[in-house]
């Protein structure tokens, strides 16, 4: 988790969350997947009691390969939000789509996280969704794309303290010189991030020319 984010109790209803401590600018990578993250495959989950499902339920979220991440750090606090300021951008980490400032929450949208269960959203926003379905993700997605490519285009514009956890960094660099390239393209990354679990849903509805298809 980026240095500058500190875990801190919300409120009664949320409990605990992470805020930023410091100004964090769009494009900074604020989280990523690190060889400390535990990862649990849908086998070894089976061979678990149930407790052990529950607590992947609450603090992990499904990646691509319809795996559970459980995060070591304080990654595993973010909280949901419908207008979220950080999302995946493909690349098993997070960044900033927007200035975030100092004392404002992190939040993602768990709606962008394989979500497997429909839950009631009490973000307390004017545009929260009220109901946080899966479904959502074709219609959320292209907003998402178009937040997090402008974001994206940010990514050597600042320090990036979290860059040397980043997993597949070839990848990350081909993909942010693709768009210094193409100034009409995008990221999409939901459909891959979807992946094996539910990329179907999103087959129709993300148009455009995509950079990352790998
Ligand atoms: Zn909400």
């Amino acid at each position: 988790m980026h240095p500058t984010v500190e875990l801190v109790q919300i409120d009664e209803r949320t409990g605990r969350g992470l805020r930023a401590t410091q100004l964090i600018s769009q494009g900074t990578i604020v989280w990523a997947r690190d060889e400390l993250d535990l990862t649990v495959s849908p086998e070894r989950l089976s061979q678990l009691d149930d407790d052990y499902r529950e607590i992947l339920r609450t603090w992990a979220y499904l990646d691509e390969r319809g795996d559970y991440v459980l995060c070591w750090d304080n990654g595993r606090f973010v909280n949901h939000s419908c207008n979220a300021n950080v999302f995946n951008p493909g690349f098993e980490f997070e960044i900033a789509v927007r200035d975030i400032l100092p004392g404002e929450q992190i939040t993602n949208d768990y709606c962008s996280l394989n979500l497997e269960y429909t839950f009631a959203c009490a973000c307390g926003l004017p545009e929260c969704r009220g109901t946080i379905q899966l479904a959502d993700l074709t219609t959320l997605a292209p907003h998402w794309d178009r937040q997090v490519t402008e974001a994206y285009r940010k990514l050597h514009s600042g320090p990036q303290p979290l860059w040397k956890y980043v997993r597949d960094k070839d990848a990350a660099e081909s993909a942010w010189s693709a768009l210094s390239l193409q100034p009409s393209a995008s990221l999409r990354p939901y459909q891959r991030l979807a992946g094996k679990l539910f990329g179907e849903l999103l087959a129709d509805s993300v148009t455009g020319s995509g950079v990352s298809e790998h």
